[in-house]
């Protein structure tokens, strides 16, 4: 092997030196429980009390907005189940979109089951969701929107301003899953006007196992966690002190690095503009609109899994779609929304690209992918060689 390059930090990414630093002094001498009264404990609370006023100020919102989860899955059932059923005396409808992540989608399946109707929104070729879209699905027992901020397969970036203010005049609340966002992006949560948002800690070079949900002050949700009176009673457990002082390093540094989201997306621009060059090949989700570092490229007459294996044996991680769904063989459902066939959509290839990628990294991409599309050509009985 003669390079490694990490390519898929879509799925998740490094943790980054300063973050583990950061968090280090609170998995040895500061170990108390926050809610002890006692000097161990207080020491422990005030770290916590920190990470959250950063975070808070990182995203322009409260600290008391900020709640701690496990991960960016329970932000998102937490968000979708406890603001449906605390609303369930208003209606039982509630909107998302057929492109979201696993974690929302299932958590809308589950709400099916206990009797509230779901509208999935259609997204047009790109990924694309449009304010009017939602306008027209609203109806008067509508109690939430649930549209993600940005996709993570296809990377589409989605107009939650826009929606945003169609929901709230309608007088629903909009819930916005922002894990591909937060530190990608910037993402100013006063402005964008949402009521909840979820974000975790280890798309943005925090370790995994961390997580947070913004509740807007005033938004009444019903808890998911219950237990004692930790996240001012809204979520119980022990609160995971070294990883949430992670998590608020990773986004300061996310954010004060926001500038060299630039260079990730030449990166990002070469590699797309290089990769349709190989014949057959397409573009999944627009060239607008875009997070800056994502790539998903379709190859007819291939498979994904090989391809993904071939490249991971020249030291390339990447990814068929999304982490979750490369387990099944099913065809992702976000490249079927966009109106990919089945054949097209088990062909696509996922890079996604993080600061700490290099030009050299892409050279290396771009040396090794189209001699591999090729021989995968070559061994299939559907290629016209002709
Ligand atoms: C990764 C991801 C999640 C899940 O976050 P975890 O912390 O891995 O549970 C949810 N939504 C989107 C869009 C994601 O990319």
């Amino acid at each position: 092997m003669d390079r490694f390059v990490y390519a898929d930090n879509a799925a998740t990414t490094s943790v980054l030196p300063e973050v583990m630093e950061s968090m280090l002094p609170y998995l040895k001498e500061f170990y108390g429980n926050p809610s002890s009264l006692h000097r161990k404990g207080r020491e422990a609370k005030r770290a916590i009390d920190d990470a959250r006023m950063r975070i808070a100020e990182a995203l322009n919102c409260k600290a008391n907005e900020i709640y701690f989860t496990s991960c960016g899955s329970e932000a998102d059932n937490w968000a979708i189940k406890g603001a449906a059923k605390a609303r369930a005396d208003k209606g039982k409808h509630i909107i998302t979109t057929k492109i979201e992540h696993h974690a929302v989608l299932h958590a809308m399946r589950s709400l099916e089951k206990e009797g509230f109707e779901v509208t999935y929104l259609d997204v047009d070729n790109t990924g694309y969701v449009s304010p009017e879209r939602v306008e027209k699905a609203l109806r008067p027992d509508t109690t939430l929107v649930c549209i993600m901020y940005a996709n993570n397969e296809i990377g589409t970036i989605e107009p939650i301003a826009e929606i945003a203010k169609v929901v709230k005049a309608h007088g629903a609340l909009m819930f916005t899953d922002a894990v591909q966002a937060v530190g990608h992006i910037p993402v100013n949560i006063s402005e964008l006007g949402v009521d909840l948002l979820a974000f975790s800690g280890h798309k943005f070079h925090a370790p995994k196992g961390v997580g947070a949900l913004y509740i807007r002050n005033g938004v009444r949700i019903e808890t998911l966690i219950d237990g004692g009176g930790q996240e001012r009673s809204r979520r119980g457990g022990t609160e995971n002190v070294a990883e949430i002082v992670g998590m608020a390093t990773a986004l300061d540094l996310a954010v004060s690095r926001l500038d060299e989201m630039e260079r990730v997306e030449k990166m990002r621009d070469r590699l797309i503009d290089e990769i349709l060059k190989i014949p057959n090949s397409f573009l999944n989700g627009g060239r607008t609109r875009r997070l800056p570092g994502n790539v998903n490229v379709g190859f007819e007459f291939i498979e994904g899994e090989s391809l993904l294996l071939m490249l991971d044996m020249a030291g390339i991680c990447a990814s068929t779609g999304s982490a979750c769904s490369s387990a099944s063989l099913e065809p992702s459902h976000v490249l079927l929304s966009v109106g990919l066939p089945v054949e097209k959509a088990h062909g696509s290839l996922r890079l996604s690209l993080s600061p700490e990628n290099t030009a050299a990294d892409i050279d290396y991409i771009l040396e090794k992918l189209p001699p591999i599309v090729q021989r995968l050509r070559d061994m299939s009985p559907l290629y016209n060689k002709g």
